[in-house]
């Protein structure tokens, strides 16, 4: 088998790993490329990734719905500006069939090891299956892998406990006392949800946040009537979101001085003075970080939320988890029914734990020891024919992944073509070129928001915001064609050559 592949001219084997977001764009894209032979492997048994496996009550999605759609699959139907989650995943599920990537699907199959070796790929995943391909596209995501806090006496609850990724639908929540720990993007959706249904709910701080007002309407019958009956209404809608978000945040974040920044903190701060009427409660809610340093939470509703006489903030750090609920450090007993851990991400781990072994046996593991490195966030040195999307150090934020994800797989397709007509067999980044890409954007990340002072998922052990720290229009301009001098080829041997 691999003598024939190694051959010239036979068409290109693909195995894409993840069926969400960026794994049905990466099918549909390979088969207007004119690549049909592809697998999907996925570990779970639905397509849809972060959507389908965060489920938990009040989940939307804060980059305008019609933002959060693919370029190709605008949706006039969607129901709100921020549409909820199951829609989301329902849309996803759509397109996945309608473009006839669902039966491509191996569903159930976790990819467990992939090795290269004489110019292939070879995968065998947790039930055995094995396969050899050519290509390999990691469209595994970036916050899939939940992070447990170590708060001592978790095990000790006697309640019901679980991370806000694993919802326990099983629990009833309605008239109970629920804790929520951490205030996130999550934490506040779901506090937002809950807090009119339950008994109590305690919201454990740990760290303010700044909060971005932002209304969710709607749409109207008569709108989506005319955004079906005229898709240019629906393309201008995503034009002017996609400027708006760009000018007004992705660049803002980027440049920590600029007057767009100063907008959002403006806005964050106008929020909090006017929505928060107990000073003392206030004060709690007031961050001492400039806003955006951590990811924005954008909520129209979380201040009322929080001001609801069922809730709580809770300020006081967390001493252990008892059988009855949460000490605090004051001495406290919070006693919970349920509680909710909205405690993040592990957001360095991408592909892992998938054991990755690269060309001459170099693990990905031993790669990434220090942590994550990728040219332009896609692609590793030593690691030939291996794209990522949405990988390290790439562009994340308040706006849309699926952008970014288009942007990428259409520059991945560029490198393919290389593989495919080009006469070569092997294509990585250059050691040199990534290592010089890599500390560009260290240096450029001193410059952005998100130094600023604060504590966030988006830095690394170095305190390095592991993010784009360029602007969006950059990253667009990088993306649109692959610089072939910053790539090691392997080129085929010429036709009856040794
Ligand atoms: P997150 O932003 O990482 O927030 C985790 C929260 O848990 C923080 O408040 C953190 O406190 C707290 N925490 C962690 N360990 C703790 C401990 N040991 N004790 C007490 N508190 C602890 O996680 P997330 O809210 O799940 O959001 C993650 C990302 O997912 C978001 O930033 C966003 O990119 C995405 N997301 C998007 C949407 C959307 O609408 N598009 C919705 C949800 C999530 P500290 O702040 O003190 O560290």
């Amino acid at each position: 088998m691999s003598e024939e592949r190694a051959e010239r001219g036979r068409p290109l084997r693909f195995a894409i790993i993840g069926a969400g977001m960026a794994g049905i764009l990466s099918a549909i894209r390979l088969r207007e490329a004119g690549f049909d032979d592809f697998t999907i492997y996925e570990k779970a048994d639905q397509p849809g990734g972060t959507w389908r496996e965060n489920t938990y009550p009040g989940i939307a999605c804060d980059v305008p719905s019609h933002l959060y759609s693919y370029s190709f699959e605008p949706n006039p139907d969607w129901s709100h500006r921020f549409s909820p989650g199951d829609e989301i995943q329902a849309y996803f599920g759509g397109v996945a069939r309608r473009h006839g990537v669902t039966d491509r699907i191996r569903f159930g199959d976790e990819v467990e090891r992939c090795e290269f070796s004489e110019g292939l790929w070879r995968l065998v995943t947790k039930g055995g299956h094995r396969d050899e391909v050519d290509v390999v596209i990691a469209a595994t995501g970036v916050l899939h892998h939940p992070n447990l806090p170590d708060i001592e006496g978790l095990d000790a609850f006697e309640g019901s406990l679980f991370h806000s990724a694993r919802w326990d639908h099983g629990v009833t929540l309605d008239g109970r006392r629920i804790g929520v720990v951490g205030t996130g993007s999550t934490a506040v959706q779901i506090t937002s949800a809950l807090v009119d249904r339950v008994a109590k709910l305690s919201l454990f701080q740990r760290t303010p946040q700044w909060v971005m007002p932002q209304d969710n309407p709607a749409y109207s019958d008569a709108e989506r009537a005319e955004f079906r009956s005229d898709p240019q209404v629906l393309g201008h809608l995503r034009d002017d979101l996609s400027r708006l978000f760009a000018e007004n945040f992705s660049n803002a974040v980027v440049d920590a001085d600029s007057p767009q920044m100063k907008m959002i903190e403006d806005t964050c701060r106008q929020n909090l003075e006017s929505q928060v009427r107990d000073p003392e409660l206030r004060e709690k809610l007031r961050p001492d970080y400039r806003a955006a340093c951590k990811r924005l939470i954008v909520s129209p509703d979380f201040y009322e939320a929080i001001q609801n006489p069922n809730a709580e903030l809770v300020t006081e750090g967390i001493e252990r988890v008892e059988p009855g609920g949460i000490r605090t450090r004051d001495g406290r007993l919070h006693e919970l029914d349920v509680l909710v851990l909205a405690t993040g991400f592990r957001a360095d781990r991408f592909m892992r734990p998938m054991e990755v072994i690269g060309r001459g046996g170099r693990s990905l593991e031993t790669a990434w020891a220090e942590r994550p490195v990728a040219y332009l966030s896609i692609s590793i040195p030593h690691f030939p024919n291996l794209f990522m999307l949405n990988g390290p150090n790439g562009p994340v934020g308040n706006f849309s992944l699926i952008e970014v994800a288009e942007l990428q797989i259409d520059y991945v397709l560029k490198l393919v073509e290389e593989l495919r007509s080009g006469g070569c067999r092997e294509i990585s980044p250059r050691e040199d070129v990534t290592e010089q890409f890599d500390a560009d954007r260290v240096e450029a990340a001193k410059h952005t928001v998100w130094t600023t002072g604060c504590r966030s998922w988006y830095l690394d052990d170095r305190g390095i915001p592991a993010t784009w720290p360029w602007t969006f229009d950059r990253f667009r301009e990088e993306m649109a064609a692959p610089k072939l001098e910053a790539y090691e080829r392997v080129d085929l041997p010429e036709p009856g050559g040794p």
